[in-house]
């Protein structure tokens, strides 16, 4: 599908930034927020609230519903930002668009439902608003373009992406895994698109969001997604993740390096800086697998210890070294190359095992 997509928001020559609270709670707390980051040093490119929050689970605070959306514009008439919000059915687009919501965006849940999709297109029919579209939450690429050809089709031409990572199953450091492979893959297909990363979905604490913020923009993002809120401990949703306006500016903000600046995004793949970039991210992701691999092999260590089974087991060894040898070949890697690496992770791991056993049985193994 040829598409002619235009940026839902004027490109910068620095990182375009969203921020606003996750939900819309009280009229003062969306107020007291957009008023603390109107008198800060940092541009608002759109101010973000939910009024429709779509919840894990039942019995959260499940948004403020449409009296939150006259906030919204008071913020807009007061302050003067933009103001975008989530719409997740017909109703949601007609009763924005009617109080004069300027931005729309697509929530990860909704992208993911087709149905959802289509019917907020065939809402959209007629009208000229940009919109977000943000990442479905599994990690499905076809899903996602999916969404984008559906708002597209509907005569929407301003359309941005917004990256707030993905579901996986188990414990991570992310609320939701980045998955950076997967936005680059897109932005092959749509070098022009905007594309934004919510450090803050991606988080699920505070903690990361300078980090992965400025991972994004290493890798050529147009700016970030930021949740800020004028109390986050009391917040009524995503309490973990918010920031206040001024941690936001001087924690995040003021630190971010921005690698190029008002520059179209044509030389995207073949600016060796961005596969530069690229690699780093595959390294810190390898680096963290490793540790994974060791955190799991002191596992059994305390299991062999308290069974009292020798710490190299030959067979399992010889097991492991023919499994992984025999994928190398077709992946490109030399018999050579795997072989030590292997070895090298395997001497590792015992290393691990050992610490295990000679710890004091009292000890407690984390
Ligand atoms: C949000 O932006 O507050 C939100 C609900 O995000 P997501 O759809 O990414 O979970
Ligand atoms: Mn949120």
């Amino acid at each position: 599908m040829d598409m002619q997509i235009k940026a839902p928001l004027e490109k910068k020559d620095r990182p375009v930034l969203i921020t606003g609270p996750c939900s819309a709670e009280t009229e003062e707390q969306v107020m007291a927020t957009a008023e603390q980051l109107a008198n800060l040093n940092i541009e608002v490119d759109l101010f973000r609230a939910g009024i429709w929050k779509p919840r894990t689970r039942p019995n959260n605070f499940e948004g403020i519903g449409f009296e939150g959306l006259r906030w919204l514009r008071k913020v807009k008439d007061t302050y003067g930002f933009r103001v975008t919000t989530e719409v997740a059915n017909t109703q949601h687009v007609f009763e924005a668009l009617k109080i004069g919501i300027d931005v729309l965006w697509l929530g990860a849940r909704t992208t993911v439902n087709p149905f959802s999709v289509q019917e907020i297109a065939d809402a959209l029919k007629g009208v000229d608003v940009p919109v977000f579209i943000k990442n479905p939450i599994n990690p499905d690429l076809k899903l996602w373009m999916g969404a984008i050809e559906r708002i597209y089709k509907a005569g929407i031409t301003r359309i941005g992406l917004v990256h707030r990572g993905f579901s996986q199953y188990g414990h991570t450091i992310y609320r939701n895994v980045p998955q950076w492979q997967i936005p680059i893959e897109l932005k092959q297909t749509f070098p022009d698109m905007m594309l934004i990363c919510d450090a803050s979905h991606i988080c699920g604490s505070r903690e990361h969001l300078f980090e992965v913020s400025q991972t994004a923009l290493d890798l050529n993002y147009d700016g970030v997604m930021l949740e800020s809120h004028i109390d986050p401990e009391n917040a009524w949703s995503d309490a973990k993740q918010q920031v206040t306006p001024y941690q936001l500016q001087d924690q995040i903000l003021s630190r971010l390096v921005a690698r190029k600046t008002g520059q179209d995004d044509d030389n995207f793949l073949s600016n060796i800086e961005d596969l530069r970039a690229r690699i780093d991210v595959i390294d810190k992701e390898l680096i963290q697998q490793v540790a994974n691999r060791m955190q799991i092999a002191e596992m059994i260590g305390s299991y062999k210890k308290q069974n009292n089974i020798a710490i190299l087991q030959s067979s399992r060894w010889n097991e492991i070294f023919t499994k992984v040898m025999e994928q190398a070949g077709p992946l490109g890697l030399s018999e050579e190359f795997v072989s030590k690496f292997l070895k090298a992770i395997h001497q590792e791991s015992i290393y691990h095992q050992e610490k295990i056993m000679r710890m004091e049985s009292n000890q407690k193994v984390e």
